[in-house]
C-alpha cells in the first residue's frame, strides 16, 4: 500500500471521528474489527458483533474451508454511526489499516499498489440475513493505476477493464447515489451500456472488447461528474471509506426496514461490514461463480440445489443478466471444482447442522467460499428439512422443533396458489394478511350475492368495505374475504380466521363502491361477478383466477386420504407429537360451532377457550328472534323473546359439549353492542317490522335509542346482562340444561363447562352476573337431579380489571385475558380503525409490530403480568389463560409461556402452530 493512501485514510478517518469525540451516547467495546483467513478473530457463536455473515465466514475459516481472507467491522461500529451522526469511533481507521495489511502478507498484494493490486469486496452481514435487502460493493481498489497492473498480473486486460466498468457502475450507483431518479426513468449505468451495445450491435455484455470497455468506463466517469458534480474517486481508502458508510447506511433504507418489520429484526442490532479480498469467477473459462443450497430449499427434499454461470461475476447471477445452469451441469463442466463443491456441501450440512445457503467462486479451478448461512426455506421445507436432519441424528428432536418457525406448520394446512400461475398473475393492491391461504372466486359484494352464487355453484370472494355481523353468512358461503377497512383483529379478520376462512383486511387502497357495485384497486376496475384471487399468508391482491387446493394434511384429518398416502401429513404428525411432548402450556381454541370444534380438535385443541355466544345469534331464524328481544319495549316481552331464543342456544350447546367430548368448554356472555344486531339498511328493517308485526317508525326509533357514539366502550360485555339480567338468565339456563342433557344417558359425556364473564372492571359487575348464574345452575342441577362440574370466571380485557385482580379474583374461579380490548383500551386504539395511520406509524418503526396481531409485551404485557401477580395473590391456583388474537401469535405464546398461563385459546386453524410455538416456548425458557 502506498503511503500517500495510507495519509489519506487517516486524516479522513480522524476528521469525522474527532468532528464528534466525547459525544458518544454508548460506550462500546474497543474491538472492532475481526480478522478471518490465516489469523482469525471470531467464531459462529459471535453473530450480534459480527453479524451472521462474519461470524460464519470466521468459522469456516477456522475449520480450514477455502475462505479469501478479510476483516469484519462490527455491529458495533453501526451504532455508533447512527449515535454519533455518521461518525466512527478514532481507533477504527488504525484496526483496518492493520487488517489490511493482513491480507496484504497473506495473499502477497498490495491495496492500491500498481504490480499486484488487492481488490476488496464490501458487504453487509446483520444477525438474521436480510437477503438483497442492503447494499454490497465489489471490486473496490480499483483505478487508473491498478486496473494497468490488473491487466498485467492476469494478462487479461479484458477482464481487468471488466472488472473497472463494474465498479464504477456498483460504487456510482451505491455510494454516490447516480441512480434513476424516477420509476420510468432506466438505470442511467445500463443504459449507457444498451447503448454501446446498440451501436455495436452485439447481443451481450461479454461481446464487448477491452477497447469498448475502456469507452464504457470513461462514459461512466463523465456520468457521475454530471450528476454529482465530483469525479469519482481514485483513493483506494476514499473508496473504502465511501462503500463501508453507504453499507453502513444501507441499515435504514426503505426496503431493510420493511423486511425487518416483516420479520421482527429490531432497529438497534444494526448490521456489520465484511471487507474480503475479492476471488474472481471471471478470470476465464475455467472460473466460474455460483450460489447453491444443501438441500432443496422450496420443498426441503435433500438434493444439491444451485446455480452457477462460467466466467461471471456473482451478481450476473443473482441479476438475470444471462440464464445460469442449474448446479448438476457443473460435473460436466468442471468435473473437480463440482466434486470439491459437493465435499463443501457435506461439510457445511455437518458442521453448521442446518441446510446451507453458499456462495461460491471459482477462480482459475479453484474453489473458493465467499460466505455462507442457513438457507431461507418455504414452510413446508422448514418442517421438512428439520424432521430429516433429525431423522440423520444432524440434530436433536429439541433442536429440530426450534428450527421450524412456528407458522411454517401453516403452510401445510392451507390451500396454496399454484406457484407457476402466481408468477403470471397481475397483483392490483396488498392489504393486511390476516387469514391465511389462497382464495380465488367471483368478487361479490354483498352476503345475499355470495350465498347465491354459492348456490349456483360458483366460488366467490367477499369484499366488503368492513364486514358486520349480518354478513356471517356470506362470509361462511365464500373462499374469502377482502376488506378495504378494518385491522387484523377486527371482526372480518378474526372470523375468517375461526371459520379458517382467507382474509386480507384494511385494503385502504381498494376502493368499493356498492352503488356501482365496482371495486377500484388503483388503474383496475372490477364489477361484480368478476374473478379475483387473494392470497391471506402475504396480504396480495390478484386480479383474475389462480389455481388452487386443499392441503394434503387436511385432507387426511377430514379423511378425504389415507394417512400412509402422505409424506406431508407424516411431517406434520411427527412435528406435533414432539411438541406436545415438550410443552407444558394448554392449547384450547375460539370456536362457536360444533364444526369449528370438531375440526379444532382434529387439530389437536385441548378445550374450548371461547365461545363467543353472540355468533350464535346471527344465523337464519335466530336473528330474527334475537332482534324481537331487542325491540322488545319492556320485561316481558322480552323474557317471551328469550323463551324463544333458550332452545336454540341450548342445542347450540349440546353440539359443542358433544363434539368436544368432555374436554372443557368455556362460554363466554353475551359481549356486542344490541344495535350491531339490528339491520342497517331500510328494505331489512322495513322487512322485520313487517315480520315482527310493529310500526317501521318503532323499529327507526329503537335503532336510534340503542345508537352509541362509541359502542366499542359502550353498553356491551357484562354492561348488557346487568341491565338486562334475563339475558343473563336464559345463557345460563341454556348452558345448564345442555349440561345435564349431554352428561345423562348411555352416551354421557363428562362436563367441564366455563362460563365467562365478558368486560368486567368491577369486582362487583362480576359479583352481580355471578349470583344468577349459580341461581339458575342450583334450579336445574336440582330439577334434572344431576351434578354438572362448572366454574365462573371472567375475561380480563380492561385495563382496571388487571389493576384490581386481586379482588376481582375474591369472585373468579378463572381468569381468561381478551387482549384483543385489553391492547385497544390500553393503547386506546380503536380495534377496527388503525388503517389510516398504520403504514406510516410502520415505516417510522413506532410499532415494531401490529400490536392487535403481536402482544405489546412491554405495555399491554406488563398488564397482564400485574393481572397473574395479583389473581395469584388472593388465589394461588386461580385458572388463568388468553383468548384474545395473540393466543395464536407465536411470539405472544412464548410470553404467555412465560407469564405462566395454563392456557392459550386461538382460532381452530391456528391450534398447530399454537401447539408448536408452545414447545418452542418452554424449549426456549427452560
Ligand atoms: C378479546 O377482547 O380479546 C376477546 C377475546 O373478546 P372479543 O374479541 O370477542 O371482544
Ligand atoms: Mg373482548
Amino acid at each position: 500500500m502506498s503511503k500517500t493512501t495510507k495519509a489519506v485514510a487517516k486524516k479522513q478517518v480522524k476528521t469525522k471521528a474527532s468532528t464528534k469525540k466525547g459525544t458518544a451516547k454508548k460506550s462500546i467495546s474497543t474491538s472492532y474489527v475481526y480478522a478471518f483467513g490465516k489469523k482469525t478473530d471470531g467464531n459462529a457463536t459471535m453473530r450480534d458483533l459480527l453479524g451472521g455473515k462474519g461470524a460464519n465466514l470466521a468459522e469456516m475459516a477456522s475449520i480450514g474451508l477455502p475462505v479469501p481472507p478479510g476483516f469484519t467491522i462490527s455491529t458495533e461500529v453501526c451504532g455508533y454511526y447512527y449515535d454519533n451522526g455518521k461518525t466512527y469511533p478514532a481507533s477504527l481507521s488504525k484496526s483496518i489499516l492493520k487488517a489490511i495489511k493482513q491480507i496484504e502478507t497473506q495473499l502477497g498484494k498490495s491495496f492500491g499498489g500498481r504490480s499486484n493490486p488487492l481488490l476488496v469486496s464490501v458487504r453487509s452481514g446483520a444477525r438474521d440475513s436480510m437477503p438483497g435487502m442492503m447494499d454490497t460493493i465489489l471490486n473496490l481498489g480499483l483505478n487508473d493505476v491498478t486496473v494497468e497492473g490488473l491487466a498485467e498480473i492476469s494478462g487479461n486486460p479484458r477482464f481487468a477493464w471488466d472488472c473497472y466498468r463494474r465498479f464504477i457502475q456498483m460504487y456510482g450507483d451505491v455510494v454516490m447515489g447516480v441512480q434513476a431518479r424516477s420509476e420510468e426513468e432506466e438505470d442511467p449505468f445500463h443504459e449507457i451500456l444498451e447503448k454501446m451495445k446498440r451501436k455495436l450491435k452485439v447481443e451481450t455484455d461479454s461481446d464487448l472488447s477491452t477497447e469498448n470497455l475502456k469507452a464504457l468506463v470513461d462514459q461512466y466517469k463523465a456520468l457521475i461528474r454530471k450528476r454529482t458534480r465530483s469525479a469519482f474517486p481514485q483513493d483506494v481508502f476514499e473508496q473504502l471509506w465511501g462503500a463501508t458508510s453507504a453499507v453502513f447506511s444501507s441499515w435504514r433504507n426503505e426496503r431493510a426496514i420493511l423486511y425487518r418489520q416483516q420479520y421482527a429484526i429490531p432497529a438497534e442490532w444494526g448490521t456489520a461490514v465484511n471487507i474480503q479480498a475479492m476471488v474472481f469467477g471471471n478470470a476465464g473459462d475455467d472460473s466460474a461463480t455460483g450460489v447453491a443450497f444443501t438441500r432443496d430449499p422450496a420443498n426441503g427434499e435433500k438434493v444439491f440445489y444451485g446455480e452457477y454461470l462460467i466466467n461471471a461475476q456473482g451478481e450476473d447471477v443473482v441479476a438475470g443478466v444471462r440464464t445460469p445452469n442449474a448446479i448438476a451441469k457443473l460435473a460436466d463442466e468442471l468435473p473437480q471444482s463440482y466434486r470439491d463443491l459437493e465435499k463443501v456441501r457435506n461439510k457445511l450440512e455437518k458442521h453448521f447442522k442446518d441446510m446451507q445457503d453458499f456462495e461460491f467462486t471459482i477462480e482459475g479451478g479453484r474453489l473458493f467460499i465467499l460466505q455462507t448461512r442457513n438457507g431461507k426455506r418455504t414452510g413446508l421445507a422448514a418442517v421438512r428439512i428439520a424432521v430429516e436432519m433429525q431423522r440423520e441424528r444432524l440434530m436433536s428432536q429439541e433442536t429440530a422443533l426450534l428450527k421450524i418457525p412456528a407458522e411454517s406448520i401453516d403452510s401445510l394446512l392451507v390451500p396454496v396458489f399454484d406457484p407457476k400461475a402466481l408468477k403470471a398473475a397481475p397483483i392490483i393492491g396488498k392489504g393486511l394478511p390476516a387469514g391465511p391461504g389462497a382464495a380465488t372466486g367471483r368478487i361479490a359484494f354483498t352476503a345475499a350475492t355470495a350465498e347465491a352464487e354459492t348456490r349456483k355453484g360458483n366460488k366467490v370472494v367477499l369484499c366488503r368495505n368492513e364486514t358486520s355481523p349480518d354478513d356471517l353468512k356470506g362470509m361462511l358461503h365464500s373462499q374469502g374475504i377482502l376488506t378495504s377497512r378494518g385491522g387484523v383483529s377486527s371482526h372480518a379478520a378474526l372470523v375468517a380466521r375461526q371459520l379458517g376462512k382467507v382474509c386480507i383486511c384494511g385494503a385502504s387502497e381498494v376502493v368499493i363502491n356498492y352503488e356501482k357495485k365496482t371495486l377500484t384497486a388503483g388503474k383496475v376496475v372490477l364489477k361484480e361477478g368478476d374473478y379475483i384471487s387473494i392470497d391471506g399468508s402475504t396480504g396480495l391482491i390478484y386480479k383474475g383466477m389462480i389455481e388452487s387446493a386443499d392441503s394434503e394434511v387436511k385432507r387426511v384429518l377430514e379423511g378425504g386420504l389415507k394417512a400412509n398416502k402422505s409424506y406431508t401429513y407424516e411431517l406434520f404428525q411427527t412435528v406435533m407429537s414432539w411438541a406436545d411432548k415438550h410443552r407444558t402450556l394448554n392449547v384450547r381454541t375460539n370456536a362457536d360451532t360444533p364444526a369449528m370444534a370438531k375440526q379444532a380438535v382434529a387439530f389437536g385443541a385441548e378445550g374450548i377457550g371461547l365461545c363467543r355466544t353472540e355468533h350464535m345469534f346471527f344465523d337464519g331464524e335466530r336473528i330474527d328472534i334475537m332482534r324481537q328481544m331487542i325491540l322488545a319495549a319492556d320485561e316481558v316481552q322480552r323474557r317471551s323473546a328469550l323463551k324463544k331464543l333458550l332452545p336454540f342456544q341450548k342445542k347450540d350447546f349440546v353440539g359443542l359439549f358433544k363434539a368436544m367430548e368432555g374436554r372443557p368448554v368455556t362460554i363466554r356472555l353475551l359481549d356486542p353492542p344490541l344495535h350491531e344486531f339490528l339491520p342497517h339498511d331500510d328494505v331489512v328493517r322495513r322487512q322485520l317490522a313487517e315480520k315482527l308485526g310493529v310500526p317501521f317508525d318503532f323499529v327507526i326509533d329503537r335503532i336510534k335509542a340503542l345508537h352509541e357514539e362509541n359502542p366499542m366502550l359502550g353498553c356491551r360485555g357484562c354492561r348488557l346482562g346487568i341491565i338486562y339480567p334475563e339475558i343473563t338468565e336464559m345463557q345460563a339456563r341454556a348452558l345448564f340444561e345442555a349440561a345435564a342433557q349431554v352428561s345423562k344417558g348411555k352416551k354421557a359425556i363428562k362436563i367441564k363447562a366455563e362460563i365467562m364473564i365478558p368486560l368486567v372492571g368491577f369486582r362487583a359487575e362480576l359479583a352481580d352476573q355471578l349470583a344468577i348464574v349459580h341461581r339458575v345452575a342450583a334450579e336445574v342441577m336440582k330439577k334434572h337431579k344431576v351434578k354438572i362440574d362448572y366454574l365462573v370466571g371472567t375475561m380480563i380485557e380492561v385495563p382496571r380489571a388487571a389493576i384490581t385482580a386481586d379482588e376481582i379474583a375474591h369472585e373468579a374461579d378463572f381468569f381468561s385475558f381478551g387482549t384483543n380490548d385489553l391492547t385497544q383500551t390500553t393503547l386506546g386504539l380503536s380495534r377496527d380503525d388503525m388503517g389510516l395511520f398504520y403504514d406510516q406509524y410502520q415505516s417510522k418503526e413506532i410499532y415494531n409490530q401490529n400490536p392487535f396481531a403481536s402482544l405489546d409485551q412491554t405495555g399491554v404485557g406488563k398488564l397482564v403480568e400485574l393481572a397473574v401477580e395479583r389473581g395469584r395473590q388472593t388465589k394461588p391456583n386461580i385458572k388463568l389463560g388468553i383468548c384474545g388474537e395473540h393466543a395464536g401469535d407465536p411470539m405472544s405464546i412464548d410470553f404467555c409461556h412465560r407469564t405462566g398461563l395454563n392456557y392459550v385459546s386461538c382460532s381452530p386453524p391456528r391450534v398447530p402452530i399454537a401447539r408448536l410455538a408452545a414447545a418452542q416456548a418452554r424449549l426456549r425458557n427452560k
